[in-house]
């Protein structure tokens, strides 16, 4: 590990101040990320910034839903038991990521800023990766790419985003509260991490000197209808390779609202606008589920490793929707 000098942040001003007088410092949270990859020598900064003590842990009634402080415990956030009954699916996406006990360390504002799990950014040894190096190019493409992305990829990378909470957060109009140079402002999640394009190295829409304060959850009553479906190589400690994220509104057959995103597939949070469009106003059938699924694949852009993941996500994502619509109809 390369040498670093560490700094100890005990308020939000504090931790400013140092970002502001350090840019490129690194912030130690839960450090379930940032240590591991400073270990192998993916990341060295030479300043980081522990902010462990800063008081943004709490998770509580904020206007029309919840604000998670960005320091809260991804457990304490899942079982959380507004969030687990009003929002099920974003505490079955916690509850599927990682282990117990990377759960109980994780925090929120550290899982939106999770690194990518492609092994050639990963391993240093590889020394082409845009994401890692900036245009050194990219080993996975011509490299196995059985776990990459098919959706939101370009010339430059396909790397997955790891993320399972960040999948529902994508499809309950979450928002990140950030804190900055100058002053507050809150970010749609759904605009909170970019595609690679031309820059993979730039993941987030986060600014020099910017701090994720919060995450903002709105409390849509229909969200109690939802569901997360991950489908993976072992029921454990593994991350996807396909996910759904789906809440549905449905009455007397006929579906009013849906919201749905994809994880596993894309190179950021994978909101699927095109399949709630399809299901808005539609009868509440396998017909209609079958074609947005069909909607939310559009686009997709395969390899041979990873073209199974489509007709994997289309059958997951049907079939999820199909499940979750049944148990809006009996509560309805
Ligand atoms: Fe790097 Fe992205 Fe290519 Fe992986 S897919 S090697 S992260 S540039």
């Amino acid at each position: 590990m390369t040498p670093f000098s560490l700094h100890a942040a005990r308020t939000s001003d504090q931790a400013m101040a140092l970002l502001a007088e350090h840019p490129g410092a690194a912030l130690l949270a839960g450090g379930t990320t940032l240590l591991d990859l400073m270990k192998l020598d993916v990341l060295a900064p030479e300043v980081v910034i522990d902010i462990r003590r800063l008081d943004l842990a709490s998770i509580a009634r904020h206007g029309d839903g919840w604000r998670v402080g960005a320091l809260a415990r991804n457990s304490d956030f899942a079982h959380d038991p507004e969030i687990a009954a009003r929002c099920p699916v974003l505490s079955q996406a916690i509850l599927l990521g990682a282990s117990a006990q990377l759960r109980n360390m994780a925090t929120v504002g550290g899982n939106l800023l999770q690194r990518t799990r492609c092994p050639y950014f990963r391993d240093v040894r590889y020394e082409a990766c845009n994401k890692r190096r900036p245009g050194s190019g990219c080993a996975a493409l011509t490299g196995a790419t059985r776990m990459h992305a098919v959706l939101g990829t370009s010339s430059q990378c396909i790397a997955t985003h790891p993320g399972d909470m960040a999948v529902a957060l994508a499809a309950l109009d979450a928002a990140v509260l950030v804190r900055g140079p100058e002053g507050e402002r809150s970010v749609p999640f759904t605009e909170f991490n970019i595609a690679p394009g031309d820059t993979p190295e730039r993941e987030t829409v986060l600014g020099p000197g910017e701090l994720i304060v919060a995450l903002d959850i709105p409390d849509l009553p229909f969200a109690a209808y939802s569901k997360y479906r991950k489908v993976r190589d072992r029921a454990s400690y593994e991350f996807a390779l396909v996910s759904c994220a789906v809440a549905l509104d449905v009455q007397g057959g006929v579906v009013r609202q849906a919201r749905i995103a994809l994880g596993g597939v894309a190179t950021r949070p994978w909101r699927c606008r095109s399949a709630e469009a399809v299901l808005r106003r539609a009868e509440a059938g396998p017909d209609t589920f079958a074609a947005a699924a069909e909607a939310a694949l559009e686009g997709a852009v395969t390899r041979p490793d990873n073209a199974f993941k489509v007709p994997l996500a289309k059958r997951a994502l049907a079939r999820t929707l199909a499940e979750v619509a049944e148990m809006a109809e009996a509560q309805a």
